[in-house]
């Protein structure tokens, strides 16, 4: 069974003259000290390298799915250093980081730390600063979900970061950070991201799509939107080469509603990961083309001898003037006015993956 690796935190730095067995006896401490190998979901490693892997490595891992042999073979190739805890799965992210460089994109951000006597109590960061800075400071992006109250630089899990604070500009994010109210910082860093890039999806044609992958597809909706147990939203899309399934899952929240308003007609781009059973895109966003015209009926038609709206003669059985008998069988329509424009719509910021450029980003 695949596991695709997604928020994974993998870091890596730039040593000069460093020696490999010093770097390693620095590193093995560390983990002794702070890996918490006792977590079941937590399966660490790390990878010391003279020579930086190719960048393909790096892309297959965003892309697609690795295997830890293949990752294991090509750190033998390079004389890497290597070690892989439990089962082994932290090799293949630490690979990525070290072969990641910001070749198409990057953005930054800023990790505050927690003194270490806090560690895994309740984090003390003020919503209400967040809510400043996200407002103050315009090149962050993904602080606050101001619809769901929900303070996203924040983490969930008992680990040290107090928050962590996204952003196009270095220097802006020290601005930001001073603007945060929040029990005492033990220190901070900036890193180089490839968080809010995309850089997971690739553009595919429908019946190229595999499960696990991330995707950019275009198609036009042919099933309209209905929702499904849970109050996921799912639709139906095709292209020359085939169909997919899309979803807007529970926790996209308001993202839903623009997603229903979608009709039998419409062509968008589609972005988000794929399930595979029933092959679907997990939406991320989406871009609308076109809105296909929909129809109403607005009222009977109106007699062209006497000028008055006909009866209705039954469902389905057209319309008859009371005055003359003139028939017909075609009501008065006109273009129902959609929910909807076109243009991207993005889940909410509480639903965001790491990696989803946020529309901030694309349209600023
Ligand atoms: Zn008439």
């Amino acid at each position: 069974m695949p596991w695709k690796t997604r928020g994974n935190g993998a870091v890596s730095m730039k040593v000069e003259n460093g020696n490999i067995k010093d770097i390693k006896k620095i590193i093995e401490s560390a983990f002794g000290r702070y890996a918490r190998v006792d977590d079941e979901k937590t399966n660490p490693g790390y990878v010391i390298i003279g020579k930086q892997p190719s960048y393909d490595i790096y892309e297959n891992t965003v892309k697609d799915i690795v295997t830890i042999k293949e990752v294991e073979k090509l750190l033998n190739s390079l004389g890497a250093e290597y070690k892989g805890y439990k089962n082994k799965r932290g090799l293949i992210g630490a690979t990525a980081s070290v072969a990641w460089r910001p070749k198409n994109d990057k953005t930054y951000e800023l990790i505050s730390y927690r003194k270490e006597d806090k560690w895994g109590t309740k984090r003390q960061v003020d919503s209400n600063s967040v809510i400043k800075m996200d407002r103050t400071i315009s090149s962050t992006f993904d602080n606050f979900d101001h619809d769901n109250s929900h303070n996203r630089i924040v983490p969930s899990s008992p680990c040290p970061v107090l928050y962590g604070i996204r952003g196009e500009k270095e220097k802006d994010l020290i601005d930001a950070k001073s603007l945060v109210r929040s029990e005492e910082v033990a220190g901070w860093l900036i890193f180089e991201t490839n968080q809010g890039t995309d850089e997971h999806l690739q553009i595919k044609k429908i019946s190229q799509i595999k499960p696990y992958q991330s995707v950019i597809t275009k198609g036009t909706v042919t099933k309209g939107p209905h929702i499904i147990k849970g109050g996921h939203v799912i639709f139906l899309i095709k292209d020359s080469t085939g169909e997919i399934d899309c979803a807007a899952y529970e926790p996209t929240k308001k993202f839903r509603d623009i997603i229903r308003e979608l009709n039998i007609g419409d062509k968008l781009v589609v972005y988000g990961g794929v399930r595979e059973k029933p092959l679907t895109i997990n939406l991320e966003k989406i871009k609308i083309l076109h809105l296909e015209k929909q129809k109403e009926k607005v009222e009977n038609p109106v007699c062209p001898k006497c000028g008055k709206h006909m009866k209705s003669k039954g469902a389905g059985q057209g319309y008859k003037c009371i005055k003359c008998g003139t028939k017909s069988d075609k009501p008065l329509f006109k273009d129902k006015k959609r929910g909807i424009k076109t243009g991207f719509y993005e889940v909410p910021v509480c639903a965001r993956r790491h990696l989803s450029k946020p529309l901030k980003r694309i349209q600023p």
